[in-house]
């Protein structure tokens, strides 16, 4: 709490007492022994709080020598910290709800609040606010409520890790509710590691009292194992996602050697453009190369050569640009999509070869 507060800041105060003035031990009168002054941030600007202290004054019982807080004191500010609850959630909600940044929140509490804090106290209790939410989210009432209506559970398994060598952090979801379940990180990811995890799964849905349909994972032995073991009789499938991600490899490298073959074939593109514009710079009538020998064709009607030169010019910029894509994943091979754009294009050569004519024309 270690908040360096402006000389000129208005504090609102307030004083707070103990509501029970009985000892514990033995029933006395509590007397007021020493005062806690904090200071902390409300949405409604800065308050300065007392808290009046008591003890027992017997010196022989045992409340002598403990001291007891008001009881309302956490109800405004947890010990420590420098935001008061409702600055708190307004924190946590536009981070994990409207997913602010972290400057974003910086600079909306100074404007809004007037309250000055640096990106790693924000971080702080951007981080506190995670930990009360995950332990909402696996408090049992809060669970049981979630799912009161859900028939059924599929439950996931997966490990990420975020750096080669670090600890794995394994995260059980469940996605008919679309809820985190835990996650915790493991170091070792041994079998029997991960069959803890799975057990302790085992534990939340004997609590909820609900089937389990089917588990979700890549199929790593320690998840095969485990959930055979803990889940016996469950469908255990392989994930949508690590399929996919798994067909993506040989699909793409296949896909890229096609795109190779086919960029041989198409060859020359340069020549023919070099072609039309030294023609047009010496102005002779349309005599275009053998690869255009469509555009050739096209030209004899046409009713300039210079006409014909900006078809077979757009034709090869074109073209530049179908060999040039790259884009596209495993869904939408690049190489496949440059095989359907060729077609096109040689679609378009056919039917101006066959009508005869000159001229710009919609092309692919
Ligand atoms: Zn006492």
């Amino acid at each position: 709490m270690a908040y360096h507060w402006p000389a000129n800041t208005v504090f609102r105060d307030l004083t707070l007492e103990i509501e029970d003035r009985c000892c514990w031990h033995c029933t006395q009168a509590l007397k007021v022994c020493c005062h806690r002054l904090r200071r902390f941030f409300t949405c409604g600007g800065p308050v300065q709080l007392l808290c009046k202290l008591c003890h027992c004054p017997d010196p022989t019982c045992a409340g002598h020598t403990k001291t007891v807080s008001p009881e309302e004191e956490t109800a405004l500010v947890m010990p420590y910290w420098v935001l008061g609850w409702d600055v708190f959630c307004w924190l946590g909600h536009r981070r994990f709800a409207r997913h602010w940044s972290v400057p974003q929140i910086r600079e909306e509490l100074n404007d809004h609040f007037a309250i000055a804090l640096s990106v790693d106290a924000i971080e702080r209790y951007v981080g506190r606010y995670q930990l009360m939410l995950a332990a909402r989210q696996q408090d049992p009432h809060a669970l049981a409520s979630a799912y009161r209506r859900a028939k059924g559970l599929i439950l996931t398994i997966d490990g990420l890790q975020p750096e080669k060598g670090h600890e794995t952090l394994y995260v059980v979801r469940e996605l008919t509710q679309k809820r985190v379940w835990f996650a915790e990180a493991l170091l070792s990811s041994t079998a029997a590691e991960v069959q803890r995890l799975l057990a302790r799964a085992r534990a939340w849905v004997e609590r909820l009292g609900l089937p389990v349909r089917c588990w979700i994972s890549d199929k790593q032995d320690a998840f095969v194992t485990g959930i055979a073991a803990e889940f016996a009789g469950v469908p255990h499938r392989y994930c949508n996602n690590h399929f996919l991600r798994d067909l993506a490899k040989p699909v793409l490298e296949a896909d890229s050697h096609a795109k190779v073959k086919m960029r041989k074939r198409v060859r020359g593109l340069r020549a023919i453009e070099r072609e039309v514009l030294a023609e047009r710079g010496a102005d002779t009538p349309a005599a275009v190369a053998a690869d255009a020998a469509v555009l050739e064709q096209a030209s004899t009607e046409a009713p300039s050569a210079a006409t014909a030169g900006d078809v077979v010019l757009d034709y090869c910029a074109a073209v530049r640009g179908i060999l040039n894509d790259n884009h596209g994943g495993p869904l939408q091979p690049p190489g496949e999509r440059m095989a359907e754009a060729l077609t096109e294009v040689r679609q378009s050569l056919q039917r101006n070869l066959e009508a005869k004519k000159g001229g710009p024309r919609q092309r692919a």
